[in-house]
């Protein structure tokens, strides 16, 4: 925290930062797999310019960053770890309420890797449901800050959870798929992919996709992705740092095309952690 390394036990934040109490903060999370950051230099990107939009500073540059981080994993012991730096306003000395004059703060941590799918679900592909109560409004929050605003992400998971469904999709507001709680999702329909182009935080594992696809000659873009487009798909996944690329065989109760992961969702699979081995991609 700050320039300190602790305990995960004795890190702790004021009550009065805004962080926690106006969820004014951003964030990003990259993983370590086999002892090698994948695509740091994306998540640092992404979380410098989230800070830059909110109008944060840290005392710390790009380099700064990535050697704190790095101490965190060495740190943990972990050879498979996830990693998040986290910005928050900070609390305001006074208690103004002037964002002004809170002290921003900055920390990270690395933990043993975790994925969103279990080996099991990576085999059967996840069982999703379409949230039928929540939808994303547009641009409450800019998509592309990477964000702790999940109240409708996380009353869609419940929504799934009450249908006997492992996740969620949310629609926006014009009906159309947007994404799920931490992660992007993909269709694939003849042999192309397509992924929702707005409103969506744009995933550095949904970049991964579009990079591997290029690789391979797969055509894949981002538009207008509708309910039906996803009902009558070949084969669906989602991506997220946390599980990489992930199938989805059930939609509301019902299986994508013959219910079973399909080929192209396999390869692209193979393909993406195949990189985890190329240094060229960490
Ligand atoms: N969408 C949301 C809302 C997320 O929180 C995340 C990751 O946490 C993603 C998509 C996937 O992004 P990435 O592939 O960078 O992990």
């Amino acid at each position: 925290m700050d320039s300190q390394y602790l305990p995960m036990s004795e890190a702790k934040i004021s009550v009065l930062d805004w962080g926690f109490l106006h969820s004014d903060a951003t964030y990003d999370t990259v993983h370590v797999w086999g002892g090698r950051f994948f695509r740091l230099d994306l998540h640092l990107d992404r979380f410098f310019g989230g800070l830059e939009k909110l109008r944060m500073t840290i005392p710390f540059n790009r380099d700064g960053v990535a050697e704190i981080l790095h101490n965190c994993v060495a740190l943990s012991g972990h050879r498979s770890s996830y990693v998040e730096m986290i910005c928050t306003r900070g609390a305001s000395p006074t208690f103004s309420r002037d964002p002004r004059d809170a002290v921003n703060r900055f920390m990270a941590f690395a933990i043993p890797y975790g994925s969103v799918a279990n080996p099991e679900q990576m085999q059967r592909g996840l069982h999703v449901a379409i949230s039928r109560t929540v939808r994303i409004p547009a641009a409450s929050v800019d998509p592309s800050i990477k964000n702790y605003h999940w109240l409708d992400l996380v009353r869609g998971l419940y929504d799934a959870y009450d249908r006997s469904a492992e996740t969620a999709l949310i629609l926006d507001m014009a009906g159309n798929v947007a994404e799920g709680p931490g992660f992007n999702v993909f269709v694939v329909s003849n042999g192309a992919l397509m992924t929702p182009a707005s409103g969506v935080l744009p995933g550095i594992t949904r970049r991964t996709v579009f990079d591997l696809c290029a690789e391979i000659d797969i055509p894949a873009v981002a538009g207008e992705v509708t309910v039906d487009a996803l009902r009558s798909a070949d084969e669906v996944f989602i991506t997220s740092t946390a599980g990489g690329i992930m199938p989805v065989t059930v939609l509301d109760g019902r299986p994508i095309a013959d219910g079973k992961v399909g080929p192209v969702t396999r390869q692209l699979t193979e393909l993406y952690w195949r990189k985890h081995e190329d240094p060229n991609w960490s």
